[in-house]
């Protein structure tokens, strides 16, 4: 950000606002943990705030501070589209453009007249925001907000649920910290945010040490399910609505199971493709090592996006036939 959108921003939170805030729909933890984080920072100054998430968020997150503040879209559209039409300002965190806040929400966000800050990593921002900031090579949103403190002059007013949040999605978009979007600068911000309260092992447990019993029956099945096909360093893993049926399903249960491909040797690009029947699609993750770009491959080809080695789309085609579309691409995408 410029000094001066700096200084503008700040003149304005000199006074009192109205402020929604934002996550992209199927918030996870950097969405979540961002928008929790700067609540109550904007809380603290005085400003009334709601948190309007798309729809809910997975059970892993469930303990976040201050979660039980969010307000639904889907659930409560009425109250959530007076709360966004009374804003002054709307901050859109962890997504570039509105359609990923889903159909219905898009069209009253399109509608507003409000000053909008987005704070994001994505690649291809939209421009509706007043006030961008946005950066691709940040390993993710919570480590911005941590950065728009900083630029306001306020990492002191960092709470222990706020330092909580933070470390929450950083922990969870870094892989842990291990993703190659992972700084010497990440690591010193964590640093700031277990001195302010952040407890590192309570969080890794709470998110990484809490599955279900038929979460991890479930992982057994992806993972004879996984399919390796080293010509193309390239494995994939496929669920059907059945599987996912008979191990008892919850959202968020197939939270991180893509990654399991690149635990191989030699395999650079993993994907999982989890079918829908109440949506009608198939959901697909896409992840990879160096400079394979999976965000292109989500654009180009399941109607997505995400970032070079983390993207995700969907597939209007059966289980079957996306599974054969992703096979026939496979040539083509590992050797363009
Ligand atoms: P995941 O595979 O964990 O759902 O998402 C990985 C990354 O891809 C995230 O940055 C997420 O925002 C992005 N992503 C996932 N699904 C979609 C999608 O349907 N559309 C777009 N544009 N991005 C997606
Ligand atoms: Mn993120």
């Amino acid at each position: 950000m410029t000094a001066e959108q700096i200084s503008e921003i700040k003149s304005l939170l000199a006074q009192p606002q109205s402020i929604s805030i934002i996550p992209h729909r199927n918030p996870d933890g950097d969405a979540l943990g961002s928008t929790l984080a700067l609540k109550l920072y904007l809380e603290q100054l005085g400003h009334s705030v709601h948190l309007i998430a798309p729809n809910p968020y997975p059970e892993f997150l469930s303990w976040l501070p201050h979660q039980e503040e969010i307000i639904f879209f889907c659930e409560q559209k009425q109250k959530a589209t007076q709360c966004l039409q009374e804003s002054s300002m709307v901050f859109t965190l962890d997504f570039n453009d509105f359609s990923r806040t889903g159909e219905a929400m898009q069209q009253v966000l399109a509608g507003l007249e409000t000053t909008f800050v987005m704070i994001d990593h994505h690649q291809a921002p939209a421009d509706y925001a007043r006030f961008t900031y946005s950066d691709v090579n940040c390993s993710s949103t919570c480590e911005m907000v941590f950065n728009f403190l900083e630029f306001l002059g306020d990492t002191h007013l960092i709470t222990e649920d706020m330092a909580t949040c933070l470390y929450t999605g950083i922990m969870t978009d870094t892989g842990s910290f291990r993703f190659s979007s992972t700084s010497s600068r990440t690591h010193k911000i964590i640093a700031r945010l277990i001195d302010a309260g952040a407890n590192n092992t309570a969080i890794h447990n709470a998110i990484y040490d809490s599955s279900s019993s038929n979460r991890m029956q479930l992982l057994g099945v992806a993972l004879s399910n996984m399919k390796i096909l080293p010509a193309y360093k390239t494995a994939y893993i496929s669920l059907s609505q059945e599987e996912l049926d008979q191990n008892n399903f919850k959202k968020g249960d197939t939270e991180g199971f893509v990654n399991y491909g690149l635990a191989i040797k030699g395999i650079i690009f993993a994907a999982i493709f989890i079918e829908n029947k109440e949506e009608n699609i198939v959901k697909i993750s896409l992840r990879s090592k160096g400079d394979f770009d999976v965000n292109q491959i989500a654009r180009k080809h399941f109607q997505g996006g995400g970032h070079i080695n983390a993207a995700g789309g969907k597939s209007d085609l059966s289980l079957s036939a996306t599974l054969e579309k992703f096979e026939q691409l496979l040539p083509q995408l590992t050797h363009e």
